[in-house]
């Protein structure tokens, strides 16, 4: 079974969302002073790869840590935005996945943007999905969760966060700052999005990955 890494690395210098504290990873113990090595991690619980629980914008909305641990396993459907560079994802661009969206319980978003990580340009310009998207997905009673390759779902200046409020108040997780979504043959794979089970997890860095079967092994892709 090939397992594909979704995830980003996790640095001090690492590509934050603007405002965000860098992450900081300073020795705790090391190997010279105590005979073993340990390091304490400082981050805010949205930095990386990571998962926005329904809590992270709703007062009554649901935490990570109180979400039954399937929410963040299972097929995912991932779909080919690509073609919506420097734009809007449209119904039209996410409508044909119908069919394979019905078993799955993530829908992944390939925008290709993962590939301006490090750059200025990762921080605007990614492509946004559409109301009608939006609607679309949200209405998607299967999925648990909804991710991109990109920083946000919604704008990088947006106040309100129209697109978080919509797919969050659906009671879907959201994953932004995927990456390697390229690497997944077919448009179908086993998803794991596991967070930390810290109490009231608004958010939580993961460590994403994809399972693909073996080729000609059955699988509905
Ligand atoms: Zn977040």
């Amino acid at each position: 079974m090939k397992i594909i890494d979704l995830t980003q690395n996790i640095s001090a210098q690492m590509p934050v969302y603007p405002g965000t504290a860098q992450p900081r990873l300073s020795p705790s113990s090391t190997l010279a002073q105590d005979g073993f090595r340990e390091t304490l991690l400082q981050m805010v619980s949205h930095t990386g790869t990571h998962l926005d629980a329904p809590g992270h914008i709703f007062a009554e909305g649901a935490t990570l840590d109180q979400l039954p641990v399937d929410t963040f396993c299972g097929m995912g459907v991932i779909i080919d935005a690509t073609v919506c560079q420097n734009g809007e994802i449209p119904l039209s661009v996410i409508e044909p996945y119908g069919g394979k969206m019905r078993f799955c319980q993530f829908a992944l978003l390939k925008t290709n943007w993962d590939r301006y990580w490090g750059e200025e340009h990762y921080f605007s310009g990614y492509p946004l999905l559409s109301d009608e998207a939006v609607q679309y997905l949200a209405s998607q009673q299967q999925l648990t969760g909804i991710g991109i390759d990109a920083i946000s779902f919604d704008k990088i200046d947006s106040a309100e966060l129209p697109i978080h409020r919509q797919l969050l108040s659906s009671g879907k997780v959201l994953i932004e700052n995927l990456t390697n979504l390229g690497e997944i043959r077919g448009n179908m794979a086993m998803i794991s999005v596991l967070p930390l089970k810290y109490a009231d997890a608004d958010g939580s860095p993961v460590r994403a990955v994809a399972f693909q079967p073996p080729e000609g092994l059955f699988c509905p892709c």
